[in-house]
């Protein structure tokens, strides 16, 4: 099927862990970092006899999911055993949704949701290998603290089109469960997974090609670059002639190679049945006025506000409300000098953030204090744009205050006529030729004239400001 060109058709399976306060069948607390196999009880070692209670709490966060996702919220919802057999997971079973989700339907931003579903968490196994604490044994231990752990399973509907969108995306369903308060969303403790699936089809058909699923990547880079990885193993597939192959797979961040984890064949027939043990849930108004009286701003509501009341760029809302890290960081640069224009803010924090990589604003060695400060001394004129620049270079490697970094480094702005006009002077008389050119309306040589003014300057002069003079000694008017 060489030929047309081919769009990837990418769809996404989220497992959020909620923070309750207690398990989601049981009364255990929620083990993290705590000794191994010391949050466990009779139910969530799925000891027989055992009997589960739903948590309310985690409904409670399911219904707020729901409803920020724009869902359509079940009255009646069920549980359902979904089994197969796993070292982690003690009952054969975990206890999930199947017909009868929370949730159904939804978009957030521009995709649609198919569901969202609440479950319980696996335990955790430590692979310890050959040297691990097990001895004599290349082992594998159980640790039973995660398992009951809640779980929100959101599944979007195929729509996702690149790489690029998927990491875009995660950040707004990350910043959206944050300020719900439900999850620690923290993707390196795996409060927050994600799989990706992913298929490619001829562009201008809508027939969905076969898929692969990629599992449990846990930041958002690594994600984006299994995503790509496995479009372009998929696309010389296709290209060859082959067909993909429909299977589960692992992407390896460190060699960047995707392996197989198994193949449809092996899929999974886990027979799913109605839980017995777990009365259907039913919702009621008041868990519904509770859930939608609990709702916070959220990113969209915060993005018409940066653009409404801010008038910050369309650009700079959505960037910064769909991270609401860097959201609160900004709110900070602004409160820390209310006279500052929002824009200016806004352009300053997205300076930063270029400069910062992964690593939060607010967790850098930048206060939001010294880049209010930093930008008032742009816009005083104080330093130009290239010196402000060397600042916050300085600033992120090394914190301080940006006055203090500008008078020890020398970077005041040098400006006005006073001081630039014998500089200029200097540079066009050291320049016949070019301004003999000038002067015949040659423009070409005038960037020549203010480099080197710059460079008498050691850069701390304005361009623009520079050219004026210029012109104004050249009598170009
Ligand atoms: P499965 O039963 O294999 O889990 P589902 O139909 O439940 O598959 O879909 C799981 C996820 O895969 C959803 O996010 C869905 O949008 C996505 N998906 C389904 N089919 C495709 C496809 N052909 N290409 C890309 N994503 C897909
Ligand atoms: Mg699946
Ligand atoms: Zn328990």
């Amino acid at each position: 099927m060489a030929g047309g060109e081919l769009e990837p058709v990418i769809g996404l399976e989220i497992h959020v862990q909620l923070r309750t306060a207690t398990k989601m069948f049981c009364g255990c607390a929620l083990g993290f970092g705590e000794p191994p196999n010391t949050r466990t009880c009779p139910v969530c070692l799925g000891l027989p006899g055992a009997l589960p209670v739903a948590n309310a709490e985690a409904i409670h966060y399911g219904l707020m999911i729901g409803m920020a996702l724009d869902s359509e919220l079940a009255p009646v919802s069920t549980f359902h055993r979904k089994n197969y057999f796993y070292p982690d997971l003690p009952k054969g079973y975990q206890i999930s949704q199947f017909d009868l989700p929370l949730c159904s339907g939804g978009k957030l931003g521009e995709v649609n949701i198919h569901r969202v579903h609440l479950e319980e968490d696996a335990a955790k196994l430590n692979h310890a290998g050959a040297s691990g604490r097990i001895e004599g044994a290349d082992s594998s231990i159980v640790d039973f603290n995660r398992g009951g752990t809640p779980l929100a399973e959101i599944v979007t509907e195929p729509e996702l089109r690149s790489a690029e969108q998927v990491g875009e995306w995660l950040r707004l369903l990350r910043t959206t469960l944050r300020t719900l308060g439900v999850s620690d969303v923290n993707m390196e403790e795996g409060s927050l997974r994600c799989d990706a699936n992913i298929s490619l089809r001829p562009v201008g058909t809508d027939q969905l090609g076969t898929k692969t699923e990629l599992k449990n990547m846990n930041s958002f880079r690594f994600i984006e670059r299994g995503i790509r990885a496995e479009v372009e193993r998929q696309r010389a597939i296709i290209e060859a002639g082959e067909a993909v192959t429909q299977e589960t797979l692992h992407f390896d961040p460190k060699s960047e190679s995707i392996t197989s984890l198994r193949s449809k064949e092996e899929a999974h027939d886990y027979r799913y049945f109605p839980e017995p043990d777990l009365p259907p849930v039913v919702i009621t108004e008041e868990m519904l006025a509770r859930a939608a009286a609990a709702l916070p701003e959220l990113p969209a509501a915060r993005e018409q506000r940066y653009v409404e009341t801010l008038s910050l760029s369309p650009e700079s809302a959505r960037l910064f409300a769909w991270r609401a890290e860097l959201a609160d960081y900004f709110d900070a640069v602004c409160a820390a000098d209310p006279s500052l224009d929002s824009q200016v803010a806004a352009n300053w924090v997205t300076e930063l953030q270029g400069r910062l990589g992964d690593e939060e604003a607010e967790a850098s060695k930048v206060t939001a204090i010294s880049l209010a400060q930093l930008a008032a001394m742009v816009v005083a004129s104080e330093i130009n744009q290239g010196g402000a620049k060397q600042v916050l270079d300085e600033l992120v490697a090394a914190g301080g205050d940006p006055a203090g970094i500008v008078a020890a480094q020398g970077l005041e702005a040098v400006g006005g006529a006073d001081e630039l006009a014998p500089i200029v002077a200097a540079a066009l008389e050291a320049n016949p030729e070019l301004s003999e050119r000038l002067r015949g309306g040659d423009m070409k040589p005038i960037g020549v004239i203010v480099g080197e003014v710059m460079k008498q300057t050691r850069g701390r002069a304005d361009g623009k400001e520079v050219t004026a003079i210029v012109r104004e000694q050249l009598e170009l008017g």
